[in-house]
């Protein structure tokens, strides 16, 4: 459920009409509503009570300060997969004690700074990773807390590009694997191994695979138990999907936990977990404006000032984003549209063939569904600049994020003397 709805024909964001926010900003901008982000962080929690879970919200999703402070305030942790990430979640409020640093690339500095933090946990992904982790907490004289990551041979999600838990993923270790470092681990004097951590996959819509690589988790943590190891944490990332249209919906948390409390049954763990997408989704919008109508006899065709490289994912995982007119009337005729950005590709293709109301230029859309790993992965191709970003509050909006300017992207830029 989110706080996007549409009210005598206009859309509001909570208390705040979209086409207010897009005419005092500017477009494209992202709009997020606080009120959803509390929302879904407080279902996740509550779907699993009374037993306390630990959520540490996957900041590559969405890592704006506003939405960070916004969740942190509740408690809620970050996992993060970069240094400039944990600075982010730092400076966002959320302490080093509640930060988890995931990742198969955490260079030596990365690392070193994670232990001088003190962070919550860094999960651990491969045995060279183990080793080096090792060498640098010894070097500070620190133990830190570490989960391993397995990769339980069980893939999921909803496109190839985002599923992260089968065997050729590039991600964790095997389960026999995954018991030797443990082991390894606990003999370090400089690690603390606490637990297992796991990811399958992202916008995963059925319960099946993740109850399978639980399965696998739940019978890890029993064999190092056997063989004398404490594991008080089990992570089992993120991956819950979300209803991006008119699709079968994903199932909602209060299944996902009921299944979890039945595979992990019996265990005594605390339970950790990364949702991003789940969290964040369906909290934020993309508002974009018509600017040209370019009609074939064939086709018709609407360009936004949005772009791919403002929102990738339908280039890049042909996802599918409702567009909403910000304003008109219900009941209006639908007839077959593309949506297409002014970038100089092909797949800067929004849509095809989608039945739309009229559009005229200067008419304004929102893409939905955009919270979530979209700003983040925007660039500059083009020479756009990124796009601000909008939190709401009731009916208050603030700009969160300002319009950058081509001058401040060219102000990195120098050409040498020998090139002129
Ligand atoms: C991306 C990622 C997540 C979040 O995935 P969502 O599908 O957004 O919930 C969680 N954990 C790890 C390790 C990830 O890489």
């Amino acid at each position: 459920m989110n706080f996007f709805e549409r009210r005598d024909g206009d859309l509001w964001a909570e208390d705040v009409r979209l086409a207010d926010i897009a005419a005092a900003v500017g477009t494209p901008c992202y709009v997020y509503s606080a009120a959803t982000l509390e929302r879904h962080y407080r279902v996740f929690i509550e779907a699993f009570a009374p037993q306390p879970v630990f959520v540490a919200f996957a900041v590559k999703a969405n890592s704006n300060l506003a939405v960070l402070a916004t969740l942190a305030r509740l408690g809620c942790g970050a996992d993060t997969v970069s240094i400039g990430e944990i600075a982010r979640a730092l400076k966002a409020g959320v302490p080093a004690s509640r930060i988890v640093f995931s990742g198969v690339g955490k260079t030596d500095a990365e690392l070193a700074e994670a232990v001088r933090l003190g962070l919550h946990q860094i999960n651990v992904e491969s045995p060279a990773e183990l080793d080096l982790l090792g060498q640098v907490a010894s070097r500070l004289g620190a133990r830190p807390s570490i989960a391993i990551r397995v990769n339980p041979d069980v893939g999921a999600g909803g496109h190839a590009k985002i599923s992260t838990g089968g065997r050729e993923a590039k991600f964790g270790v095997g389960p026999a694997e995954a018991l030797a470092l443990y082991a390894r681990a606990s003999a370090h004097p400089n690690l603390a191994p606490k637990g297992l951590a796991v990811h399958i996959g992202s916008q995963i819509k059925s319960l099946a695979p993740l109850e399978a690589a639980f399965g696998v988790m739940s019978g890890l943590v029993e064999t190092l138990r056997a063989q004398g190891h404490a594991v008080e944490r089990l992570d089992l990332g993120g991956g819950l999907g979300v209803p991006y249209f008119n699709e079968p919906e994903p199932p909602p948390p209060s299944d996902y936990a009921a299944m979890v409390k039945r595979v992990t049954a019996g265990l005594d763990v605390a339970l950790e977990f990364e949702p991003g997408r789940l969290i964040a989704a369906n909290a934020g919008v993309l508002l974009s404006t018509v600017v040209r109508l370019q009609d074939r006899p064939d086709r018709r065709i609407v360009v936004v000032d949005a772009a791919m490289n403002d929102l990738i994912r339908p280039a890049m995982y042909d996802a599918f984003h409702d567009i909403q007119p910000l304003s008109g009337p219900a009941g209006a005729q639908m007839t077959p549209a593309d949506v297409v950005g002014p970038v100089c590709e092909t797949g800067d293709t929004f849509t095809r063939d989608r039945p739309l109301p009229p559009l005229a230029p200067g008419d304004r859309v929102a893409f939905m569904t955009a919270g979530a790993y979209g700003a983040v992965m925007s660039s500059t191709y083009n020479t756009r600049p990124l796009v601000p970003e909008v939190l709401v509050r009731g009916d208050r909006f603030e700009v969160v994020r300002r319009r950058v300017e081509v001058d401040e992207l060219m102000a990195l830029e120098t050409i040498p003397d020998w090139a002129r």
